[in-house]
């Protein structure tokens, strides 16, 4: 296909600032599939394609930006865990990473779990159809409202984040007649190797008890007194989007300890240990994930390897990949508005969305891939930072890329790995309505989560 030039001419990637760590990748037409959707090519016109259906069409149909999300692709991920894990431990998707009915199904029937942590989520399982007892409930501030709901619901597990939880928990578990199972969430004192942001075990932070001084083996000896509650075992969750495994193997090490300082002062062994999310995905083709099978060998290993030798049965696992499952299967679908050479610097591409629709780049210094995805194109590579539409100089949804030179408005541009923490996190500032989430699978596309519309924004405001 032959498009015009750019009208400001090529952006050679020789305009590169001076000792700029990216270098053009060889093919700017090729989509690693380290980062795409499963389902993701090019097909002979050079259009991307996902669940046999072609991008173009996609955005005639629903519009930009628009997320759309590989359904085949989350199952196969779903199921990946679930194998990898086997029968003998628990794998519960962390809805927040993203939630709508159609998922809830999706893991329900692919025999997951499911994670919530706050009263919209626990409403959104439900809806769904999850099994109350397949649900656990999270949170560092959890209402008496949501607390009770949850209760109410049959939750499988409420996991208790403070000392006053412990109470506010056993306390409305009793009033309601209810044994309710709980683990108690701790801060093992491992700094997972991510952004400063994200990382949620060392201790200085919001999250869990800490095991040092003592203070969880005090919350352990409490909640084994109260007869609310039921104490199934102790829930450790080091970080995100974390590729190293030796954060998992101190932290397991750390838990374990515990729950042999808790046998041997109350000669109990709890029979399940948790060990939290946040495995690492492909951004970019410099990203190098384990797959699932390597996951759970590694941590069932640590795990039997640290009872063993502390002479404890070995609990039930479980884990919660959230970004794990859910990131790499989505994509945002842009139209590019603008291209903007600056003189020496690089071209700044906007599009049709922006930190509305992703705020990780802007909140946590992400990095994302980009690509033309309407067409093919043999034009040099020039350097890009994909920007979005919003009233803000930080509006930025990929910081360094390379698009072809011949770049221009009506193009449209790709980013992969939106599925996790895109969605969830959007927002409507400039009043910008929130994207659609379109799942494709076998060559029907439908809306799972609509656009938002001017008159849903309207609706809120009472004037
Ligand atoms: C966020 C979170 C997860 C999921 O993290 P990912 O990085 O998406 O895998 C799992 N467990 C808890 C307690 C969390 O807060």
């Amino acid at each position: 296909m032959s498009r015009s030039a750019h009208p400001a001419g090529p952006r050679h990637a020789d305009v590169l600032p001076e000792g700029h760590y990216l270098a053009p990748p060889a093919d700017l037409n090729a989509l690693d599939a380290k980062v795409w959707a499963q389902t993701v090519t090019r097909d002979a016109h050079g259009v991307v394609t996902v669940g046999g259906i072609g991008v173009k069409q996609l955005a005639e149909e629903f519009g930009t930006p628009a997320y759309i999300l590989d359904e085949a692709d989350f199952r196969a991920r779903a199921r990946a865990w679930r194998t990898a894990f086997g029968p003998g431990a628990d794998v519960f998707y962390a809805g927040k990473a993203f939630l709508s009915r159609a998922v809830v199904r999706w893991l329900d029937e692919e025999g997951l779990n499911l994670d919530v942590c706050s009263g919209g989520e626990l409403a959104t399982a439900l809806s769904g159809g999850m099994p109350a007892d397949r649900i656990a409930f999270h949170g560092n501030n959890k209402s008496t409202a949501e607390i009770e709901r949850a209760i109410r619901a049959g939750v499988g597990r409420i996991v208790l984040d403070s000392f006053q939880e412990i109470v506010r928990v056993a306390h409305i578990a009793r009033s309601l007649g209810v044994r309710q199972r709980v683990q108690i969430r701790v801060t093992v004192g491992v700094e997972a190797h991510t952004h400063e942001f994200i990382a949620t075990a060392h201790e200085d932070q919001k999250f869990g008890i800490p095991l040092a001084g003592g203070q969880a083996a005090e919350a352990v000896r409490r909640a084994l007194q109260l007869d609310g509650l039921e104490l199934i075992g102790i829930h450790s969750h080091i970080g995100s989007q974390i590729f190293d495994m030796s954060g998992f193997e101190v932290a397991a090490h750390r838990v374990v300890g515990l729950l042999r300082e808790i046998r041997d002062e109350h000669g109990v062994e709890l029979p399940e240990i948790d060990l939290g999310g946040g495995l690492g995905i492909a951004y970019t083709s410099d990203d190098d994930p384990r797959e699932p099978h390597e996951i759970a060998k590694a941590l069932t290993e640590i795990v039997g390897r640290e009872c063993e030798a502390a002479g404890l049965r070995t609990p039930r696992i479980s884990v919660e990949p959230g970004r794990a499952i859910v990131g790499p299967t989505a994509f945002t679908l842009y139209e590019v508005g603008t291209v903007k050479p600056l003189a020496g610097l690089r071209t700044y591409v906007s599009v049709d969305g922006g930190m509305s629709d992703n705020i990780r780049t802007a909140l946590y210094d992400a990095e994302y891939s980009v690509a033309l995805v309407s067409r093919a194109s043999d034009a040099e590579p020039m350097l890009v930072r994909v920007v979005g539409k919003h009233c803000e100089s930080g509006d930025i949804v990929v910081r360094d890329a390379f698009l072809p030179a011949d770049l221009a408005p009506g193009d449209l541009i790709a980013v992969p790995a939106t599925g996790a923490y895109c969605r969830s996190m959007a927002s409507n500032y400039n009043h910008v309505p929130r994207p659609p989430v379109v799942a494709v699978r076998d060559g029907e596309a439908r809306v799972i989560v609509r656009r938002e519309t001017e008159e849903d924004l309207l609706r809120l405001d009472v004037g």
